[in-house]
């Protein structure tokens, strides 16, 4: 039997993104690297992959289908792509092939694929084990269920690493752009598995798929995955994709230990509440270049509502740990949250130029489906999100009923010209250097000079007015 793993993140992005801007548009789906990996390590069946990015429209993508000839298509789903997906699946089911759908949205909600007479089988939360059983039972002829619950992965190292091949990593590295302004060959790595807390913007989502229990990969395990990036695809930086990296401090302090024998670049998700000094010291001598946090607000007031069980001033803190140990922050932060006053709006303001942070990914709130925040927005009625499309990560559009973007706006346009440019900051200068010319030794020159000239906002200006007087 051949199953076909179809990827359809194109939303705002549309077909034929692969590689162009943002980072998000080449990220390797890990998800589909370890189902594929499962099926390649415990069954005879053929897998390969379709990515929709690198489609040109559903002709196209319809045209490749057919040429792989699968018996089975495996569709990955998640909210802000769920149309495509149900797309993909609807091509596939018309062509005869037995649909199989998992992923977060499949998770949350199996009962709305089933509905949509396009898709056979879902299977729910972790799939690597049970996908095994399911192509079996196929097969063999056997009946199965239309909502399979996934077997939950007791442990992490029992997994086959992701199989980057099938994605052509090796292929994708020569022409990604990389996270700006990191090393550009880059890849993703998951370490562990589920989150011990409970913010209320994410759960009960998250425990759905990964369960209750919080699993950490051995360090052994993730180190031989990180030099075999490095080795076999010359992987120079690497993203620790964890919902957060530091909730286990001892184990965290074990990994940076051997991520410094292997002296690689990387980055990873933390929380403020979960680092300290000696924490942030050891990643950076182990070659962290860089932490994400959700800071979230400024206010401690929407902070408790959130529920994210962390303080203001743990943020300022974690803040200072990075800056005096040389680690770039990148800030998550929202605006937008019900119940927030122009007091707390305010607040974000200030500890956003109090932070300074390198890197700014400021969004409004969005409600997400199957998180107790949703739930609040739907019995109120202030859900204005008319297609699964707007929930595209970072956008800034209207959400909700009765905020004032306008007003938003206008503190976005304050919270980004407080922030020093980043030509400014000798540090992170240096790192964009580096990036520049590994790009150019490795001959990326276009690429090279698309960042030269968008991230330079001197020369981005310039260009853009020779542009338009040309345009004239
Ligand atoms: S937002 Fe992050 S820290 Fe909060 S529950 Fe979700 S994964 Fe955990």
């Amino acid at each position: 039997m051949k199953i076909t793993l179809i990827y359809p993140g194109i939303a705002q992005i549309g077909f034929g993104s692969f590689g162009r801007g943002s980072p998000t548009t080449n990220l390797m789906s890990l998800g589909l690297g370890y189902l594929g990996a499962s099926i390649r390590k415990n069954t005879k069946h053929e897998v390969d992959a379709i990515d929709l990015r690198k489609m040109k429209g559903w002709d196209d993508f319809g045209r490749e289908l057919k040429e792989r000839s699968c018996d089975v298509a495996g569709v990955y789903t998640n909210t802000v792509n769920f149309e495509y997906a149900m797309k993909c699946a609807e091509i596939a089911h018309k062509m005869g092939k037995t649909v199989i759908a998992g992923g977060p949205h499949a998770t949350l909600n199996p009962q709305e694929l089933l509905d949509t007479g396009s898709v056979d089988h879902v299977i729910t939360g972790e799939a690597e084990i049970s996908i095994v059983d399911v192509l079996g039972r196929l097969d063999g002829g056997l009946a199965v269920d239309r909502v399979v619950q996934g077997q939950p992965v007791e442990d992490l190292d029992e997994l086959p690493f992701p199989d980057r091949d099938l994605f052509n990593l090796d292929k994708r590295l020569k022409y990604l752009p990389g996270i700006f302004p990191f090393p550009p060959r880059y890849a993703g790595v998951l370490a562990s598995r589920g989150c011990g807390f409970n913010c209320r913007f994410c759960q009960p989502l998250e425990r759905k798929i990964f369960g209750k229990k919080l699993k950490f990969r051995s360090v052994g395990n993730i180190i031989k995955e990180v030099v075999q990036l490095k080795e076999r695809y010359g992987v120079e930086f690497i993203m620790f994709q964890d919902d957060q990296l530091t909730q286990n401090r001892e184990w965290v302090l074990d990994l940076s230990a051997e991520m410094k024998k292997v002296g690689i670049a990387w980055g990873a998700l933390a929380r403020v509440d979960t680092i300290n000094e000696q924490v942030v010291r050891s990643m950076k001598e182990a070659g962290c270049l860089m932490l994400q946090f959700g800071f979230e607000s400024g206010s401690q007031k929407i902070l408790d509502f959130l529920r994210k069980r962390a303080k203001v001033e743990q943020a300022v803190e974690a803040a200072r740990l990075c800056h005096e140990n040389g680690v770039l922050i990148f800030a998550n932060y929202m605006l937008g949250v019900p119940t927030e006053t122009g007091e707390d709006v305010e607040a974000t303001y200030e500890l956003m130029k109090k932070i300074n942070p390198e890197i700014h990914a400021l969004s409004y709130f969005s409600p997400i489906p199957g998180s107790d925040l949703y739930d609040y927005c739907k019995e109120r009625d202030l859900i204005n999100v008319t297609s699964y499309d707007m929930y595209a990560r970072g956008a800034v559009e209207n959400k909700l009923k009765g905020t004032d973007y306008k007003a938003l706006d206008r503190v976005k346009k304050r919270i980004e010209k407080c922030t020093p440019a980043w030509y400014q900051e000798g540090y992170y200068a240096s790192c964009v250097m580096k990036r520049w010319k590994k790009l150019a030794q490795q001959g990326h020159t276009v690429h090279m000079l698309k960042e030269l000239v968008t991230h330079t906002p001197m020369l981005d200006g310039t260009v853009g007015a020779v542009y338009r007087m040309v345009k004239r």
